[in-house]
Formats: structure tokens, sequence, C-alpha cells
């Protein structure tokens, strides 16, 4: 039967809503994203910005060209992990969905939508996952019916090493992208003095770490290293370190496709480091477009239609978020 699984994510920052037909074709998601009028983000507020944006964002689905209510066949919703007052929002708007549609619900784990999303998009098939997002940093690889972390941050998150360096130096939320502007004006060989902008280089075998770079990078720009240079710096150091674990996740799984993920994968940067370690290993280097790169409600349907494609989908009873949801709890058993 022909029918569209409508997917909410709402792990953090934005609260988004989506759609993928049975047939796995992908349609752009609507979405609200959070910004802060200060300081980092309040889970309560974000949760309010999520139930406020909700009528507004289920209208504008139903505007969606070719879109009926009545071809909805279940509705997905991320599970975990993410933020508890963000993720209720999410699953309570997908419970009354499901009970008023009468069509079963599947709660998600948001990582591995990342992963799925990607592989429809990209067409690859078993890669080594480089997910670099706002509070998660993951290297995960798919073995025995799960995908597995082979390494991840041991403190914050890329996307949020960035979004802090940028907030404190007046750049609002979300700081990546204008870091990625101001890098890109750096010629390195002609302007940079190395010891200048060298920074601490987080990696403890297969795992990362951002907090001392972050340090260290505020401290140089406080005694006059010019943020544009310190934007590059750290752009160099926090994606070498990522592509670096991720090259080590290759060489040991064999696996020869790499897939990025995450809104960090937006950047240009990092893409092209990627792209450089791969092809020096005959590997391929794949990534989705940037909307689905960030967190989007379009990724969670992709992975619900996967998931019901096996008769998988949650019970009422079994639908409570999990905020420490980890990427291999979800059991794999999909293509
Ligand atoms: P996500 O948590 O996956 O939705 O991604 C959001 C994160 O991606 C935020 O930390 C952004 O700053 C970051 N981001 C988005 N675009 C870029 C970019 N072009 N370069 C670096 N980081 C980015
Ligand atoms: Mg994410």
């Amino acid at each position: 039967m022909q029918g569209i699984i409508l997917g909410i994510e709402s792990t953090a920052h934005t609260f988004s809503f989506g759609i993928v037909g049975t047939d796995g074709k992908l349609s752009p998601s609507k979405s609200s994203l959070f910004r802060p009028e200060e300081g980092g983000i309040h889970p309560r507020e974000a949760a309010d910005h999520h139930s406020d944006s909700t009528a507004r964002l289920l209208d504008s689905v139903g505007k969606t060209e070719g879109f009926e209510w009545g071809d909805v066949i279940a509705i997905a919703f991320s599970q975990g992990p993410g933020l508890g007052p963000c993720l209720r929002v999410g699953a309570s708007v997908a419970r009354t969905l499901s009970s008023t549609l009468e069509v079963p619900l599947v709660g998600v784990n948001h990582c591995v939508a990342h992963i799925e999303v990607g592989r429809n998009q990209t067409g690859c098939e078993d890669p080594v996952l480089l997910y670099v997002s706002g509070g998660n940093t993951q290297v995960i690889a798919r073995a025995d019916g799960r995908y597995r972390v082979l390494g991840e941050t041991l403190d914050i998150g890329i996307g949020n090493m960035l979004d802090k360096f940028a907030r404190i130096h007046g750049i609002p939320f979300p700081g990546g992208p204008e870091i990625e502007r101001l890098a890109s004006n750096i010629k390195p060989s002609k302007e940079i003095s190395l010891d200048e902008v060298s920074l601490p280089y987080g990696v403890h075998g297969m795992d990362l770490a951002f907090s001392g770079m972050l340090t260290s990078a505020i401290q140089k720009v406080s005694e006059g290293v010019p943020l544009d240079r310190m934007c590059w710096s750290l752009q160099e150091h926090s994606f070498s370190a990522c592509v670096e674990v991720a090259e080590r996740a290759m060489a040991h799984t064999g696996k020869n496709e790499l897939l990025l993920g995450g809104g960090v994968a937006c950047n240009d940067r990092i893409r092209e480091m990627a792209t450089i370690m791969c092809e020096e290993r005959g590997a391929t280097c794949h990534w989705p477009e940037k909307q689905y790169c960030i967190d989007n409600g379009t990724m969670i349907a992709e992975l619900g239609r996967r998931m019901l494609e096996c008769g998988i989908y949650t019970e009422l009873m079994d639908s409570a978020i999990n905020p420490a949801l980890r990427t291999d709890n979800t059991a794999v058993v999909w293509d």
C-alpha cells in the first residue's frame, strides 16, 4: 500500500516535522529552530518554543503539495537521546496524532536516523558514520545487528564547542556557519604563524575531546590572536581529530565508505578533509544534502519507515522518552 510516514524531531534546539513515502521518497521538513536570546539552550525554554510552534508547523505540513492526512500510515518520533523536556513535547504530539489518525506509533533512535537518511540519500551501503552534531560526536559502524559506537567525544559535542566559542565572541547560535565563513578568509601559508594558533589536540585512541581546545582558543583570542585566524585553527584541529578517528575506524573494520552526518557535516572544510582521507585509502566519502545533515523530521520518518517494513512499532505503554538512549541500544534488523 502506498502511504506516508510522518516523522517528528524534537531532541534539542530543532522542532521539525517531515514526511517520507512508503517508497522511500523524502520530502523537505517543516522546522523551527529555537534561538536563545542570550546564553546556551535552556531545555525548558526550548521545550516551550517547541510547544508554541506545533500548530504552525502542523498547518504547514498539511499544506505540503500532494500531502493528505488520510495517507499517513504511521507517526515516527525521536524517543531519544536528547533533552527531556524537548523530547516530551515531540512524544506528546506523536501520541496525539497516532491516536487521532488511528495509525501506529514508531519511537526511533535519533542517532540511527542520521545514518538511515544518509544511506537513503547517498546510496552508500555499509559505511562508517562520522556523526558530528551539536550534542553528539561519534564514529559508528554496523556490526552484529547494531550500529556500534567505535569512538566518541569524552566531553562536549563538536557543534557545542563551536557554538560556545562563537557565543563568547558575540556570534549568535548556531555559530558553526559563521565560524566557517570567518575561517574561509584565511590563507594559511601566508598569514598564519602556526605557533600562534596551535591548540591542544584531543584524540585519545578512538575517542575525542574538545573542551581543552575550546578553553585554549578562547584564551588565545583574549591575548590578541585575531578571531578569524582562531576560527580557522579551531576548524583545522577539531576536524582533523574527527577525520583521524574515522580513518582508524575504517582501517579496523575494513569498510570502504565514509558517511558524514549531523549539522557540522554541512561544513565544506570537514567534507574536504574527509574526502582527501578517503581518496588516499581508496574509499568513498558521502554526505546527504544540508537539510538532512541538520536535525530534521524527515530523517525520523525515514527510520520509522525502515522499522515498519520489519514490523517494528511502539505500543503506547512503551512510548516513554529515553534521554540517555545510546546508538547501540537499537537492534538494526533492516538491510
Ligand atoms: P544538529 O545538532 O545536528 O542539528 O547540528 C547543529 C550544529 O551544527 C550546531 O552546533 C551548528 O553550529 C553546527 N553547524 C551547522 N552548520 C555548520 C557549518 N557550516 N559548519 C560548522 N558547524 C555547523
Ligand atoms: Mg542530531
